[in-house]
């Protein structure tokens, strides 16, 4: 018979890991948290091949003194003091003890520590620990984690490809930089640095380091008060989109969270504004008492609760209008600047009861309806009064001849025209409007730097045409590499190609076309086609009655750019011959 026995420490160890060590992600979250913990303004970190292979945090903290250094591997040996109250740390710093040794239980663990008197090093392999041994190390604190879950294959089995693993550390990255301004983030990705904060403390540069200069361009500052909630961050000018809600941060009193309510206030503010699947972009921080905040208590999650939903979702739906509805800040980092610039004004509102039957969307996931309490009707219609225009040079004629009817099989759009009811292909219309917008300003086409870049095989002759206009697909927004002899390396694509990258490449060298200008005729068409509405979307009122809006300005307008018709007409004339009255 077995006896009863106690388990030994490795063994506990890694259980224990398998609940705290997810992923590497979750090992950096860790040791950042430390890092911040401990102090440091500048926390630097590297990782290799999603972070499996390689993770190194280095931090300017507090370091660790020499006879403590076994103690920070040991279980439940901690030199923070928590008050179990604070529900903040709870989420954020919840393992009371447990990570160093989780994490150096199923890895290769170096720490090299200095708290100011000198340094010293130590190395875990799989929970077992070396002696402490001096070394030379600023102060402050440095570990490297190599070959994570090397001693529990199982585990490893369970890991994604080193781009998905490597997203989620750069998602926890962001989350992280953007909830601490003050601290200066360095962020590299095989060798590479992925981005760098200058840790002044201010959410919105730190924001535009972490995004971009491309996005900062086209991105707004926001500050609004409403409802005891004060907003603040940057906004996505309404053309600047994208096709999911992977742009959008939520920080709640500067702790990033997740909460479907957030999203879902925020796209109702760009209600009208966005057609089809267009998701804003956004970096916001709310502040509020916390005692409105209800945290949820698993140390991984961010979720949070709000005991009044109605006010967050009207504070951020009205930050969104305010920087959709009026003059706006041509923001650009060091550059925090009024210029008065305005999103074209529209002189013409139309009337709501046409434009928009249903005023605020529900969320999709909640059914949350929370009506303006003050003049809705007028809201909405200020709201239309200044939409962003398709070109800058976009007026709206003076008088609307365009009257949406409806949609029809999710395809066509059905108005009325002046004396003429059309049947408009969704699809075709949308896809000229977008090329009509690609050819007038082409420079408005945003490049976004794959994280991880792609490796894709072309044929033969493919692949020599991307080499040999490599710097006009570059001029395009491509940015790709030989690695091979068939296979590339795109780095960078359109913005709007995030997902299609390589289609889309593909769709554009398929033209095997020597000139540079029907190159880039090529890659507009592929652009308009894959970032157009799709047949067999189902559109809102407000989305058409833009989309047509924009259609009846656009040139050519009566063919999509691949030349085929986009509607069919039907005048009155000819409706009165059809029944016989003429
Ligand atoms: P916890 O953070 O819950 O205390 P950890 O296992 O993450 O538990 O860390 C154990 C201890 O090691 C910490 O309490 C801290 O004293 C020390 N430590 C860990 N990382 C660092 C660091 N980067 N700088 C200074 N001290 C650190
Ligand atoms: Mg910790």
């Amino acid at each position: 018979m077995n006896k009863i026995r106690f388990l030994d420490d490795a063994v506990i160890n890694q259980i224990a890991a398998g609940e705290v060590v997810e992923r590497p992600a979750s090992v950096v979250k860790e040791l950042v948290e430390n890092a911040i913990d401990a102090g440091a303004s500048q926390i630097e970190l590297e990782i290799r091949e999603g972070g499996l292979q390689y993770i190194r945090v280095e931090d300017d903290g507090n370091g660790i003194e020499a006879d403590q250094i076994p103690l920070a591997f040991a279980r439940h040996a901690t030199s923070k003091l928590r008050s179990e109250a604070d529900l903040w740390s709870l989420t954020t710093m919840g393992f009371r003890g447990e990570a160093l040794p989780s994490i150096a239980a199923v890895s290769l663990v170096e720490m090299v520590t200095n708290p100011g008197s000198g340094a010293h090093e130590i190395r875990v392999e799989g929970g077992i620990a070396s002696a402490v041994k001096p070394a030379a190390f600023p102060k402050g604190t440095r570990i490297t984690v190599r070959d994570l879950f090397f001693n529990t294959p199982a585990r490893k089995k369970f890991m994604k490809s080193q781009q998905t693993e490597g997203n989620h550390v750069y998602e926890a990255v962001v989350r992280l930089a953007l909830a601490n301004p003050g601290i200066g983030f360095k962020f590299l990705h095989e060798g590479r640095t992925v981005f760098q904060t200058d840790g002044l403390g201010s959410l919105n540069e730190a924001a535009y380091a972490v995004l971009g200069a491309d996005y900062a361009r086209r991105m707004v500052p926001v500050e609004s008060h409403s409802e005891g909630i004060t907003v603040t961050g940057l906004l996505s000018k309404p053309e600047f989109t994208r096709k999911n809600r992977k742009g959008q941060y939520f920080l709640v009193n500067r702790r990033p969270v997740r909460n479907p309510v957030l999203s879902a206030a925020l796209e109702d503010g760009y209600r009208g504004f966005l057609v089809g699947q267009e998701k804003p972009v956004a970096v916001l921080n709310l502040e509020l008492d916390p005692a409105q905040v209800d945290v949820n208590v698993h140390p991984q999650k961010l979720e949070v609760k709000f005991s009044d939903e109605r006010a967050v979702f009207l504070a951020i739906k009205r930050a969104a209008r305010a920087v959709l509805g009026g003059p706006t800040l041509d923001w650009r980092p060091g550059a925090e600047t009024a210029s008065s610039q305005t999103f074209g004004l529209r002189t013409q509102p139309f009337s709501v009861a046409e434009t928009t039957p249903e005023i605020y969307r529900t969320a999709a996931a909640q059914s949350l309806a929370f009506p303006e309490p003050e003049a809705a009707a007028a809201r909405a219609v200020a709201g239309y009064q200044a939409p962003v225009p398709v070109s800058a040079d976009f007026r709206p004629a003076a008088h609307r001849p365009v009257m949406v009817l409806g949609q029809w099989r999710e395809n066509y759009i059905v108005a009325a025209i002046e004396d003429a009811l059309y049947i408009i292909d969704q699809h075709a219309a949308h896809e000229r409007v977008l090329y009509n917008r690609l050819r007038q300003a082409p420079e408005q086409v945003l490049t976004q730097v794959l994280f991880l870049p792609l490796a894709v095989e072309l044929p033969g002759d493919l692949h020599a045409a991307a080499l040999s206009q490599k710097a006009e697909l570059a001029a395009l927004g491509f940015e790709i590499d030989e690695i091979g002899e068939r296979s590339l390396a795109i780095r960078a694509v359109p913005a709007t190609m995030i997902g299609k990258e390589v289609e889309a490449l593909q769709e554009i060298l398929e033209s095997r076309t020597r000139c540079v200008d029907e190159l880039r005729e090529q890659a507009f068409k592929v652009m308009a086609c894959k970032a157009a509405v799709k047949a067999g979307q189902k559109l809102e009122p407000a989305e058409m009655v833009r989309l047509m809006d924009e259609w009846l300005e656009a040139e050519n307008r009566g063919f999509c750019p691949h030349g085929r018709p986009v509607a069919v007409s039907l005048s009155e004339t000819e409706i009165l011959r059809q029944i016989k009255r003429i």
